[in-house]
């Protein structure tokens, strides 16, 4: 999929999935994802309130944009973690999969994901379906100029002995496309995920603590808005009395089950707002 990020966001579909068009008569899904949702493809959450960067000083320096540009040891040490650790090789798993089948079945579904590791769009969703809020782990980008590619290649050149790659183009400061610590969001993806809060019918955030904005404010737009709410996390979260439904369930299990129950067509044989609320949380 590494060729795919420079695709236009709009027009026919880049990534020639084949899915039939999403039926504009089911209730659009909106699917907030954090870190639970990848742990099952063993990357462990760096980013959370009790994430690995957040208890080691240390490995939050490798992601903090001031320690990153400044120090050139600092960016030797993130490269050789971008190396070996577990997110190079990660591959989706049932959760990210069940997503791309609710999509399959007719649903209008948008992802908005606070991860980076690209799970959603390597399991079939198409990246202008995905919104990724703390950018993207499968490109690099050059801090000067803001060329892009696939990091596959940055790596390429890092196994190859350079330590910290420099920019071909400008010979800048390379680094991951995603938004360090210390960086802003990016105001158009921000935008757009509020959109899609605003609009959704049905507001499905899973694997993330809600502890962090822009996660939490998304949810309590949703539900303002009138979309039924359904929180799927293993610990309980700010938002749970905002939500219709709470589930405490494995991921790996529980995000299928209630993806294909949201995929079901309604007795009507029209749409689906999604199962009754239920106390199973
Ligand atoms: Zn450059």
């Amino acid at each position: 999929m590494s060729g795919d990020e420079t695709a236009p966001r709009s027009g026919s579909d880049p990534v020639g999935s084949g899915r039939p068009a999403s039926n504009p008569s089911r209730p659009p899904v909106a699917l907030l994802s954090g870190a639970g949702i990848s742990t099952d493809s063993g990357i462990p959450d760096y980013r959370g309130p009790n994430g690995v960067w957040r208890r080691d000083p240390g490995a939050e320096k490798l992601v903090t944009y001031h320690h990153y540009v400044n120090d050139p040891e600092i960016r030797r040490r993130a490269w050789r973690v971008r190396l070996t650790g577990p997110a190079r090789h990660a591959r989706p798993n049932a959760a990210h999969r069940a997503v791309v089948e609710l999509a399959d079945a007719g649903v209008p579904v948008r992802v908005i994901t606070q991860n980076v590791d690209g799970l959603h769009q390597a399991a079939g969703m198409p990246d202008r379906e995905v919104l990724e809020l703390h950018g993207t782990a499968r490109l690099f980008e050059c801090v000067d100029c803001g060329a892009r590619g696939p990091m596959a290649d940055a790596l390429a050149r890092v196994e190859a002995g350079e330590e910290d790659p420099p920019c071909t183009l400008c010979a800048g400061i390379l680094k991951s496309a995603t938004v360090m610590f210390g960086q802003a969001l990016d105001r158009e993806v921000l935008g757009r995920a509020v959109a899609v809060a605003g609009a959704s019918a049905v507001f499905v955030a899973v694997g993330t603590s809600l502890r962090v904005q822009p996660a939490a404010s998304l949810a309590r737009i949703a539900a303002e808005a009138g979309a039924r709410l359904i929180i799927v996390n293993a610990e309980p979260t700010p938002c749970d009395a905002l939500a219709d439904e709470v589930i405490r369930e494995p991921i790996g299990r529980a995000l299928p089950a209630l993806l294909a129950e949201l995929a079901a067509p309604a007795p009507d044989g029209t749409a689906s707002g999604g199962p009754a609320p239920t106390d199973r949380g």
